[in-house]
C-alpha cells in the first residue's frame, strides 16, 4: 500500500451507526451451477456450515446490534432443511427476512409453513426468458419451470417478491422480454445488475462482458420502461462497472450499513471481501458480532477516508461514492487501497476499458460453477 499522501486540508468525518442489513449466506451449496456467481472459487462444504443453533444466536446478535433486514442467501438456502428454524428465528427477533433464491428445493407445502413461521419477502433469481436460456445459463434442467412454480406460491400466498436477473452479454439483449415477463409474474420489483466479476464470474470474464454499446442500450431501456411502469414495477439497475467513467458507492461505504457472514461463520464487510487476501475475518463462533462490526480489522481497514490515497483523497466526490470498490481494486491493481480503476481519474482506467473490450470481443466457452461435496 502506498504511503498516505500529507493532509493539506481537514478530512470530513465519517460516522456509522448500526447495520441496517445482514446478508446471511447459511450455505454455499447449489443446485444451480451459474458461470457468474459470486460465491468463492473455494466453496465452504456442508461440513464447514454453522448449526441451526448457531445461525439462529447470530440472528438475535444481529436483532441487538440493530439491524432491520436479514436476507437469507447462500448458494441456495433451500438447501438447509432447517432454513424454516431460521425464518421463525427472525421473526422471534423482529428481523425482516427476505428469502434470496433460485427455487430449486422449495415446494408448495415448504412455502406454505415459510409463510407461516413469518416469512417477509422472496427474491427469485431469473437466469432467462426462457427454459432454454435459464436452463443453459443455470446449469439445471428443468430450473425454469420450477421457477415459475415458485413465482406462482409466492403471490398466491400474497408475499411480495422481486425478480433479481444478472444481465451479462449473452442475455443483456433480452431484457424487454425479461420486464414483461416480470410483469406477467405479478412481481413488484426487478432488479436489473449488470454481472459483477467477482468469483466464479471472474473466470467467466470473456463470455459474459457486454459490449460498451450493449452496456449503453440497457441503461436506455430501464429508463424507458420505469417510465412506462410507474405504479407498475419498480426496476433497480446496477450498471456495467467498467464501461463507466465513475464508480458505484459500493455498500454505501465500506463497512457503513451492512455485513455478511458466510457459511463457516466468518464476519465480512462485503460478499466479495474474500478477494482481499490481507484482511483477516473473525469469526461469529469466537467473537460477538457487534465487538466484530466495531472492532474488527477487516470491517475498519477502509472505513471512513483516512486509509485514501490521491486522486481520491483531494477529490471531491468521495462522500458520495467513497472511492469505489475495494475488491475491484484489489482484483485490477493488486492493491486494495488503490482508487477503482473504474474510475476516470485511476492511473489505470485506460487499461480497465481496454480490458473490457478485449473480453466484450472475445467469445470464451462458460466455465460453470462446480457444486462442494
Ligand atoms: S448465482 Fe447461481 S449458482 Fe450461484 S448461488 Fe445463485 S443460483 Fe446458485
Ligand atoms: S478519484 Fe476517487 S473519490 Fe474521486 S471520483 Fe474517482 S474514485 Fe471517486
Amino acid at each position: 500500500m502506498d504511503a498516505p499522501t500529507p493532509q493539506t486540508e481537514p478530512m470530513p468525518t465519517i460516522t456509522y451507526g448500526p447495520p441496517i442489513a445482514m446478508l446471511a449466506e447459511v450455505t454455499h451449496r447449489c443446485p444451480l451451477s451459474c458461470p457468474y456467481c459470486s460465491n468463492p472459487l473455494e466453496l465452504t462444504k456442508r461440513d464447514g456450515e454453522l448449526s441451526t443453533e448457531i445461525w439462529v444466536d447470530v440472528f438475535r446478535q444481529a436483532a441487538e446490534l440493530g439491524v432491520l433486514q436479514m436476507h437469507l442467501s447462500g448458494g441456495e438456502p433451500a438447501s438447509r432443511r432447517d432454513l424454516e428454524d431460521m425464518i421463525t428465528a427472525c421473526r422471534d427477533h423482529d428481523l425482516y427476512s427476505n428469502l434470496i433464491t433460485s427455487g430449486i428445493g422449495l415446494t408448495e407445502k415448504r412455502m406454505v409453513e415459510l409463510k407461516k413461521r413469518g416469512l417477509d419477502h422472496v427474491q427469485l433469481s431469473l437466469q432467462g426468458v426462457d427454459a432454454e436460456m435459464a436452463d443453459l445459463i443455470g446449469g439445471y434442467k428443468g430450473g425454469y419451470s420450477r421457477k415459475m412454480q415458485v413465482a406462482e406460491w409466492t403471490t398466491a400466498l400474497d408475499l411480495p417478491l422481486t425478480l433479481n436477473a444478472v444481465v451479462h452479454e449473452k442475455n443483456i439483449d433480452r431484457l424487454p422480454e425479461m420486464i414483461d415477463l416480470a410483469v406477467a409474474m405479478g412481481a413488484r420489483r426487478l432488479e436489473v445488475a449488470t454481472v459483477q466479476f467477482h468469483g466464479w464470474a471472474d473466470k467467466n470474464r470473456a463470455a459474459l462482458m457486454p459490449t460498451r454499446e450493449q452496456a449503453k442500450l440497457c441503461g436506455q431501456r430501464v429508463a424507458e420502461a420505469r417510465e412506462r411502469l410507474k405504479g407498475v414495477l419498480v426496476i433497480d439497475y446496477v450498471p456495467a462497472d467498467h464501461h463507466a467513467d465513475y464508480p458505484k458507492p459500493c455498500m454505501g461505504g465500506w463497512g457503513s450499513t451492512g455485513l455478511n457472514v458466510v457459511p463457516d461463520g466468518r464476519v465480512m464487510p462485503c460478499h466479495a471481501a474474500h478477494t482481499i487476501p490481507h484482511l483477516v475475518f473473525d469469526n461469529v463462533k469466537d467473537r460477538p458480532l457487534a465487538d466484530i462490526w466495531e472492532h474488527s480489522s477487516a470491517f475498519n481497514a477502509y472505513r471512513g477516508f483516512d486509509w485514501m490515497p490521491e486522486p481520491c483523497r483531494s477529490c471531491d466526490r468521495k462522500t458520495r461514492d467513497f472511492g469505489g470498490c475495494r475488491c475491484q481494486a484489489m482484483a485490477l491493481t493488486g492493491d486494495a487501497a488503490a482508487t477503482d480503476p473504474v474510475c476516470i481519474k485511476s492511473p489505470m482506467h485506460a487499461q480497465l476499458q481496454a480490458m473490457a473490450q478485449a473480453d466484450a470481443e472475445g467469445d470464451g466457452e462458460l466455465t460453470y460453477r462446480t457444486m462442494p461435496t
